[in-house]
């Protein structure tokens, strides 16, 4: 497996810049449909460089048909890139797959690193890209993306030292609970969490209520199960 830390090669970083720009323009009608549904704007869609798979690289032949969430490093560069399924069932009842797929053997990294730059003394911690893209993109406050509820890596605590609270906004499921227990060992200074309602997540959140139940939301009392 691929260190995590190490950064890719030339030739790699060549080949993820060159695949993230083709999806970013093969996206079509139906993933730009979906994304306005997920309640982002065009100037978000284009700040995070999403894009839809219509000719995938070799590397990438199993997310043809997916949407692409590139992985952009502070010098718009492409550290790697998650797909997520965007058809209109359930993935894993229906159909049996995984909602999100990335290459095999490679570690993603942590998503938003951009945000990291901010001089807010406050950052949040999404479980999942949607979720970071839907706090930064509101401008509510920085934010960054674990890949995953179990995608926490040992070196976040590092990334995260220039802040004075770093804020874990997870899931309220088991999953959310137990990235919480993680996180809270690992930022057991700086770390707050705040849990969603059971079957909710930021995104549902700011769909059904905006920006002002994001914020909200955003302010609650530490959940400290
Ligand atoms: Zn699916």
């Amino acid at each position: 497996m691929a260190d995590p830390v190490a950064p890719n090669s030339a030739a790699r970083k060549k080949m993820l810049l060159k695949a993230a720009r083709g999806y970013r323009d093969s996206l079509n009608d139906g993933a730009v449909a979906y994304l306005y549904g997920r309640g982002f704007d065009d100037a978000t869609i284009s700040r995070f460089g999403f894009g839809y798979v219509e000719s995938p690289l070799p590397e990438h032949t199993y997310a043809k048909g997916m949407l692409a969430i590139p992985y952009i490093t502070p010098s718009n560069g492409i550290k790697s890139i998650r797909f997520r399924c965007i058809e209109d069932h359930v993935c894993k009842d229906v159909e049996k797959h995984a909602k999100y797929w990335g290459e095999s053997g490679i570690r993603s990294g942590m998503f938003n690193t951009k945000d990291l730059a901010s001089d807010s003394d406050t950052i949040a911690v999404c479980e999942g890209e949607l979720d970071a893209i839907t706090i930064s993109g509101s401008g509510i406050m920085p934010a960054v993306g674990v890949p995953g509820a179990n995608g926490w890596q040992s070196f976040y605590p590092r990334m995260l030292a220039g802040f004075s609270r770093v804020v874990l906004v997870a899931d309220g499921d088991d999953a959310g609970s137990k990235l919480a227990s993680t996180f809270r060992r690992a930022l057991p200074l700086s770390g707050t969490v705040m849990l969603c309602k059971p079957g909710d997540d930021v995104n549902s959140v700011y769909v059904r209520e905006g920006k002002e139940g994001l914020q909200s939301l955003l302010k609650g009392e530490e959940d400290d199960e």
